[in-house]
C-alpha cells in the first residue's frame, strides 16, 4: 500500500500534492477522474497526463492497489470474491454480487471480529484489528476492476462489526458518496450491525440515508447471549429502545436479518417472539439461510420450518423476504468470510 494515499486526500488536499510535485494543479482533477470515474489504476493508462508527470507520479505513488492474493468467481452464481493482501501481511475479504441490473460490493470492515457470533466463520478467527478507512476504500476499487463493474450498492457486511471501526467506517462512506469521488447515493448504502446500540446512535445524527440492518437472529436475551454474544453489552430492550429511537429521528426503516438455525431459532416460539419484538417498530425481517462451513455445529432450518416461520411474521404483518444465498461455492456467502483460515 502506498506511504502517500491517492484515495484518501481531498481534492483541495492532492491539489496541494499535485503543486508540490511541480504540476499544474488541474492534474488532480485529472487523476480523480481516472481513479473514481474511469477505474483507472496505472498512471502508464492515463493518457491526458504528460509522460513527465507520469513519471513523477510513480515515483510519489509507487503502488495504487495492493495485490490481490486471489479473486474467484463462482460458477453458479457469477459471485465474485477478493482476497486483499494489506501491507501487514493479513488477508481481508470483499465480496461483488451481481444482481440483474445491479451490483453490489459487500465490504469488510475489520481483520477478524470480536463479536464472535455463534455461526459465523469470521468470529472463529477472532479479532486482529480495524481496517484503516484506505483499506475499506480499496476493497472497492478492487472489486470495480476485478469484476468491471461500478457498484450500484455497497453493503459493510463482510468481515467485522463495521461499528466497532467508526471512525474508518464513515470516513469510508463520506468518500464514496463525494460527488468529486465515487458519488454514490447515501440510501445505495448499507450498514449491517449486530447491535452496537452507540453506532445506532451515531447513525441516526448523521446527514445522508444509509440504510439499517440490525443481525437480530432471535429475540429473546438467553438464545442471543449465545448466538449473538454482543447481546451481553446491549440486551434486547435496550437494542430495541436504540432501533425505535433511530425510526423516530430518521423515518426510515430498519431491516432485522435472522439466520434461521435448525431447531435453534426456527420454532413456533422463535417466530412469536421476533413478532413482539417487531410491535410498533418499522421494521422488515430479512430471513438469510445459513451458509454450512467446516466445523460449524449448526444446521440450515429445514424448508418448511422457515415457511412456518414466515406464516407467522406474515399473519402478524410484518414484511419478511428471504435472501438468496449467494457465492456459496466460492465461501464468500454471509457469514462464510474468513481471510485468515484461507491463508491457512
Ligand atoms: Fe462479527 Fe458479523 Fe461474524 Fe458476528 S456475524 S462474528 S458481527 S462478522
Amino acid at each position: 500500500m502506498t506511504e502517500k494515499s491517492l484515495f484518501l486526500s481531498g481534492i483541495d488536499d492532492l491539489k496541494n500534492k499535485i503543486t508540490e510535485l511541480g504540476m499544474p494543479a488541474f492534474r488532480a482533477n485529472q487523476i480523480r477522474d481516472w481513479i473514481f470515474k474511469k477505474f483507472v489504476f496505472s498512471f502508464d493508462e492515463m493518457t491526458n497526463l504528460s509522460v513527465s508527470d507520469r513519471k513523477k507520479l510513480k515515483e510519489a505513488y509507487p503502488k495504487i492497489l495492493p495485490p490481490v492474493e486471489k479473486y474467484e468467481v463462482d460458477t453458479e452464481d457469477n459471485t465474485g470474491k477478493a482476497v486483499i493482501k494489506l501491507a501487514d501481511g493479513e488477508l481481508v475479504e470483499a465480496v461483488a454480487i451481481p444482481g440483474e441490473d445491479s451490483m453490489t460490493f459487500c465490504l469488510s470492515t475489520q481483520v477478524g471480529c470480536a463479536v464472535n457470533c455463534a455461526f459465523c466463520r469470521t468470529g472463529k478467527q477472532g479479532f486482529k484489528r480495524n481496517l484503516s478507512t484506505e483499506e475499506i476504500i480499496l476493497q472497492v476499487m478492487i472489486l470495480v476492476k476485478k469484476s468491471g463493474k461500478k457498484p450500484t450498492n455497497i453493503v459493510f457486511m463482510g468481515m467485522g462489526e463495521p461499528f466497532l471501526n467508526r471512525k474508518a467506517l464513515f470516513e469510508a462512506i463520506d468518500i464514496l458518496t463525494d460527488h468529486n469521488g465515487l458519488g454514490l447515493a447515501t440510501r445505495r448504502i448499507t450498514i449491517s450491525t449486530s447491535g452496537v446500540v452507540d453506532g445506532i446512535r451515531e447513525l441516526a445524527f448523521r446527514p445522508g440515508e444509509v440504510n439499517l440492518a440490525v443481525s437480530l437472529h432471535v429475540a429473546d436475551n438467553n438464545s442471543r447471549n449465545i448466538l449473538v454474544p454482543m447481546n451481553r453489552k446491549y440486551s434486547l430492550e435496550v437494542l430495541r429502545e436504540a432501533i425505535s429511537d433511530y425510526i423516530a429521528k430518521t423515518n426510515r426503516r430498519v431491516t432485522l436479518e435472522v439466520t434461521l438455525l435448525k431447531n435453534v431459532n426456527d420454532q413456533y416460539n422463535d417466530a412469536m417472539n421476533l413478532v413482539r419484538f417487531c410491535e410498533g417498530l418499522l421494521v422488515h425481517v430479512n430471513i438469510v439461510r445459513f451458509n454450512k462451513f467446516k466445523g460449524s455445529q449448526y444446521e440450515q432450518s429445514p424448508e418448511n420450518n422457515e415457511k412456518e416461520f414466515r406464516k407467522v411474521l406474515k399473519k402478524a404483518g410484518i414484511p419478511v423476504t428471504v435472501r438468496k444465498s449467494r457465492g456459496q461455492e466460492i465461501m464468500a456467502a454471509c457469514g462464510q468470510l474468513a481471510g485468515k483460515a484461507l491463508k491457512q
